[in-house]
Protein backbone atom coordinates (compact mmCIF):
# COMPACT_ATOMS: atom_id res chain seq x y z
CA UNK A 1 0.00 0.00 0.00
CA UNK A 2 1.23 3.41 -0.44
CA UNK A 3 -0.83 5.23 2.43
CA UNK A 4 2.31 6.56 3.90
CA UNK A 5 3.61 7.86 0.73
CA UNK A 6 0.30 9.55 -0.49
CA UNK A 7 -0.59 10.95 3.01
CA UNK A 8 2.91 13.00 2.42
CA UNK A 9 2.24 14.29 -0.86
CA UNK A 10 -1.16 15.92 0.09
CA UNK A 11 0.04 16.98 3.67
CA UNK A 12 3.14 18.18 2.41
CA UNK A 13 0.60 20.64 0.17
CA UNK A 14 -1.59 21.72 2.17
CA UNK A 15 -1.47 24.95 3.95
CA UNK A 16 -1.57 24.54 8.32
CA UNK A 17 -4.99 26.07 8.60
CA UNK A 18 -6.23 23.40 6.40
CA UNK A 19 -7.45 19.92 8.22
CA UNK A 20 -6.75 16.91 6.22
CA UNK A 21 -10.07 14.29 6.67
CA UNK A 22 -8.62 11.04 5.54
CA UNK A 23 -12.05 9.44 4.49
CA UNK A 24 -11.56 5.92 5.05
CA UNK A 25 -15.06 4.23 4.08
CA UNK A 26 -14.78 0.85 2.57
CA UNK A 27 -11.38 0.93 3.79
CA UNK A 28 -10.72 -2.01 6.09
CA UNK A 29 -9.24 -1.17 9.70
CA UNK A 30 -6.01 -2.01 8.50
CA UNK A 31 -5.83 0.84 6.50
CA UNK A 32 -6.90 3.19 8.47
CA UNK A 33 -4.28 1.71 11.34
CA UNK A 34 -1.67 2.53 8.78
CA UNK A 35 -2.49 6.42 8.23
CA UNK A 36 -2.53 6.33 12.14
CA UNK A 37 0.83 4.82 12.39
CA UNK A 38 2.10 7.80 10.27
CA UNK A 39 0.19 10.48 12.23
CA UNK A 40 -3.00 10.84 10.91
CA UNK A 41 -5.58 11.19 13.39
CA UNK A 42 -9.27 12.17 11.29
CA UNK A 43 -11.41 9.86 9.86
CA UNK A 44 -14.33 10.56 7.65
CA UNK A 45 -16.90 7.92 6.93
CA UNK A 46 -20.20 8.10 5.50
CA UNK A 47 -22.59 4.90 6.84
CA UNK A 48 -23.10 4.93 10.23
CA UNK A 49 -22.53 1.38 11.46
CA UNK A 50 -19.33 1.52 9.35
CA UNK A 51 -18.24 3.52 11.25
CA UNK A 52 -19.32 2.44 14.44
CA UNK A 53 -17.40 -0.70 13.56
CA UNK A 54 -13.93 0.95 12.59
CA UNK A 55 -14.27 2.87 15.67
CA UNK A 56 -14.89 -0.09 18.61
CA UNK A 57 -11.58 -1.75 17.53
CA UNK A 58 -9.84 0.92 16.73
CA UNK A 59 -7.58 3.84 18.81
CA UNK A 60 -9.59 5.98 21.28
CA UNK A 61 -7.92 9.06 20.18
CA UNK A 62 -9.08 9.08 16.65
CA UNK A 63 -11.32 11.51 15.75
CA UNK A 64 -14.52 10.31 13.38
CA UNK A 65 -16.49 12.54 11.16
CA UNK A 66 -19.45 11.70 10.03
CA UNK A 67 -19.45 13.10 6.01
CA UNK A 68 -22.16 11.20 4.81
CA UNK A 69 -26.18 11.63 4.13
CA UNK A 70 -27.31 11.30 7.93
CA UNK A 71 -31.02 9.74 8.52
CA UNK A 72 -32.33 10.87 12.15
CA UNK A 73 -32.80 7.35 13.25
CA UNK A 74 -29.04 6.95 13.48
CA UNK A 75 -28.01 9.45 15.22
CA UNK A 76 -27.74 8.01 18.57
CA UNK A 77 -25.57 5.16 17.71
CA UNK A 78 -22.86 7.48 17.15
CA UNK A 79 -23.47 9.76 19.38
CA UNK A 80 -21.10 8.90 22.15
CA UNK A 81 -18.16 9.23 20.13
CA UNK A 82 -18.36 11.29 16.84
CA UNK A 83 -16.76 14.45 16.87
CA UNK A 84 -17.56 16.14 13.71
CA UNK A 85 -21.43 16.24 11.07
CA UNK A 86 -20.66 17.21 8.34
CA UNK A 87 -23.66 16.99 6.16
CA UNK A 88 -26.19 18.29 8.37
CA UNK A 89 -29.23 20.15 6.27
CA UNK A 90 -32.35 20.48 8.53
CA UNK A 91 -32.93 22.06 12.18
CA UNK A 92 -34.90 18.41 12.97
CA UNK A 93 -31.44 16.71 12.91
CA UNK A 94 -29.53 18.85 14.37
CA UNK A 95 -32.63 18.51 17.26
CA UNK A 96 -31.75 15.14 17.37
CA UNK A 97 -28.25 15.31 17.23
CA UNK A 98 -28.47 17.51 20.12
CA UNK A 99 -30.77 15.08 22.37
CA UNK A 100 -28.64 12.61 21.71
CA UNK A 101 -25.44 14.36 22.67
CA UNK A 102 -27.08 15.10 25.43
CA UNK A 103 -27.88 11.74 26.89
CA UNK A 104 -23.66 11.40 26.89
CA UNK A 105 -23.14 14.92 28.42
CA UNK A 106 -21.33 15.39 25.38
CA UNK A 107 -21.15 18.54 22.54
CA UNK A 108 -21.42 17.60 19.07
CA UNK A 109 -19.82 19.63 16.20
CA UNK A 110 -21.68 20.11 13.13
CA UNK A 111 -21.38 21.60 9.86
CA UNK A 112 -24.72 23.01 7.71
CA UNK A 113 -24.72 21.73 4.29
CA UNK A 114 -24.90 24.13 1.67
CA UNK A 115 -25.84 22.98 -1.56
CA UNK A 116 -23.65 24.87 -4.54
CA UNK A 117 -23.75 22.33 -6.49
CA UNK A 118 -25.60 22.86 -9.85
CA UNK A 119 -26.45 18.97 -10.29
CA UNK A 120 -29.67 17.76 -8.30
CA UNK A 121 -28.36 14.54 -6.80
CA UNK A 122 -26.79 16.97 -3.76
CA UNK A 123 -27.72 17.51 -0.80
CA UNK A 124 -28.03 20.43 0.76
CA UNK A 125 -29.85 23.86 1.82
CA UNK A 126 -29.81 27.31 0.52
CA UNK A 127 -28.33 30.40 2.35
CA UNK A 128 -31.25 31.81 3.18
CA UNK A 129 -31.98 28.43 5.29
CA UNK A 130 -29.14 28.56 6.95
CA UNK A 131 -29.12 31.68 7.70
CA UNK A 132 -32.86 31.04 9.32
CA UNK A 133 -31.26 27.97 11.66
CA UNK A 134 -27.82 30.09 12.49
CA UNK A 135 -30.96 32.92 13.85
CA UNK A 136 -33.11 30.71 15.54
CA UNK A 137 -33.83 31.63 18.96
CA UNK A 138 -34.04 28.26 19.78
CA UNK A 139 -30.37 27.44 18.47
CA UNK A 140 -29.28 28.86 22.16
CA UNK A 141 -31.31 25.93 23.22
CA UNK A 142 -29.29 23.48 21.87
CA UNK A 143 -26.95 23.38 24.29
CA UNK A 144 -25.21 19.71 23.45
CA UNK A 145 -24.45 21.04 19.54
CA UNK A 146 -22.23 23.30 18.19
CA UNK A 147 -22.46 24.95 14.33
CA UNK A 148 -19.19 25.43 13.88
CA UNK A 149 -18.82 25.81 9.42
CA UNK A 150 -20.35 25.01 6.59
CA UNK A 151 -19.79 22.01 3.93
CA UNK A 152 -20.19 21.54 0.23
CA UNK A 153 -20.15 19.66 -2.99
CA UNK A 154 -18.78 20.77 -5.87
CA UNK A 155 -21.16 19.08 -9.28
CA UNK A 156 -19.05 16.18 -10.74
CA UNK A 157 -17.32 17.48 -13.66
CA UNK A 158 -13.81 17.93 -15.24
CA UNK A 159 -14.91 21.74 -15.85
CA UNK A 160 -12.68 23.01 -13.70
CA UNK A 161 -14.22 26.61 -14.34
CA UNK A 162 -17.20 25.27 -12.94
CA UNK A 163 -16.11 23.89 -9.59
CA UNK A 164 -14.43 26.82 -8.46
CA UNK A 165 -17.40 28.82 -8.91
CA UNK A 166 -19.32 26.60 -6.81
CA UNK A 167 -16.19 26.91 -4.10
CA UNK A 168 -16.37 30.57 -4.40
CA UNK A 169 -20.03 30.54 -3.50
CA UNK A 170 -19.26 28.95 -0.53
CA UNK A 171 -16.69 30.70 0.69
CA UNK A 172 -19.13 34.29 0.11
CA UNK A 173 -22.32 32.15 1.92
CA UNK A 174 -19.63 31.45 4.85
CA UNK A 175 -18.63 34.52 4.99
CA UNK A 176 -22.31 36.13 4.93
CA UNK A 177 -23.48 34.09 7.14
CA UNK A 178 -21.16 34.90 9.87
CA UNK A 179 -21.57 38.16 8.95
CA UNK A 180 -25.82 37.72 9.74
CA UNK A 181 -25.35 36.14 12.92
CA UNK A 182 -27.06 37.17 15.84
CA UNK A 183 -26.56 34.33 18.14
CA UNK A 184 -23.24 33.62 19.28
CA UNK A 185 -22.21 31.39 16.75
CA UNK A 186 -19.06 31.68 15.18
CA UNK A 187 -18.41 29.46 11.73
CA UNK A 188 -14.97 28.49 11.31
CA UNK A 189 -14.91 25.87 9.22
CA UNK A 190 -15.57 25.46 5.39
CA UNK A 191 -15.58 21.91 4.57
CA UNK A 192 -15.15 21.97 1.01
CA UNK A 193 -12.73 19.66 -1.43
CA UNK A 194 -12.01 15.79 -2.38
CA UNK A 195 -9.53 13.94 -4.68
CA UNK A 196 -10.30 15.51 -7.62
CA UNK A 197 -10.96 19.02 -6.51
CA UNK A 198 -9.26 19.78 -2.93
CA UNK A 199 -6.52 21.94 -4.26
CA UNK A 200 -8.93 23.87 -6.18
CA UNK A 201 -11.28 24.07 -2.69
CA UNK A 202 -7.85 25.33 -0.79
CA UNK A 203 -7.08 28.17 -3.10
CA UNK A 204 -10.80 29.42 -2.96
CA UNK A 205 -10.79 29.19 1.01
CA UNK A 206 -11.50 25.80 2.32
CA UNK A 207 -9.91 24.64 5.77
CA UNK A 208 -10.91 21.17 5.91
CA UNK A 209 -10.30 18.73 2.66
CA UNK A 210 -12.04 15.45 2.82
CA UNK A 211 -9.42 13.55 0.76
CA UNK A 212 -10.39 9.63 0.03
CA UNK A 213 -8.88 7.71 -2.94
CA UNK A 214 -6.18 9.80 -3.42
CA UNK A 215 -5.40 8.38 0.32
CA UNK A 216 -6.21 5.13 -0.12
CA UNK A 217 -6.69 4.36 -3.76
CA UNK A 218 -10.01 3.37 -5.63
CA UNK A 219 -13.08 2.14 -4.13
CA UNK A 220 -14.84 -0.76 -5.29
CA UNK A 221 -18.30 1.45 -5.48
CA UNK A 222 -18.92 4.56 -5.79
CA UNK A 223 -20.20 5.12 -2.57
C1 LIG B 1 -16.45 9.76 -0.46
C2 LIG B 1 -16.51 11.17 -0.06
C3 LIG B 1 -15.35 11.97 -0.08
C4 LIG B 1 -14.00 11.51 -0.56
O1 LIG B 1 -14.02 11.23 -1.92
P1 LIG B 1 -12.66 10.97 -2.75
O2 LIG B 1 -13.00 11.38 -4.12
O3 LIG B 1 -12.38 9.52 -2.63
O4 LIG B 1 -11.60 11.79 -2.14
C5 LIG B 1 -15.49 13.28 0.36
N1 LIG B 1 -16.66 13.78 0.79
C6 LIG B 1 -17.79 13.02 0.83
C7 LIG B 1 -19.04 13.63 1.33
C8 LIG B 1 -17.74 11.70 0.39
O5 LIG B 1 -18.87 10.97 0.43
Amino acid sequence: MMIKENLYNIKKTLPNNVTLVAVSKTKPVEAIQEAYNEGQRVFGENKVQEMCDKYEVLPKDIEWHMIGHLQRNKVKYMAHFVDLIHGVESLKLLQEINKQAQKHQRIIKCLLQIKIAEEDSKFGMSKEEAMEILNLEELQRLENISIVGVMGMATFTDDEEQIRKEFKTLKIIFDELNQSIINTYQLKIISMGMSGDYQIAVEEGSTMVRVGSSIFGIRNYAG
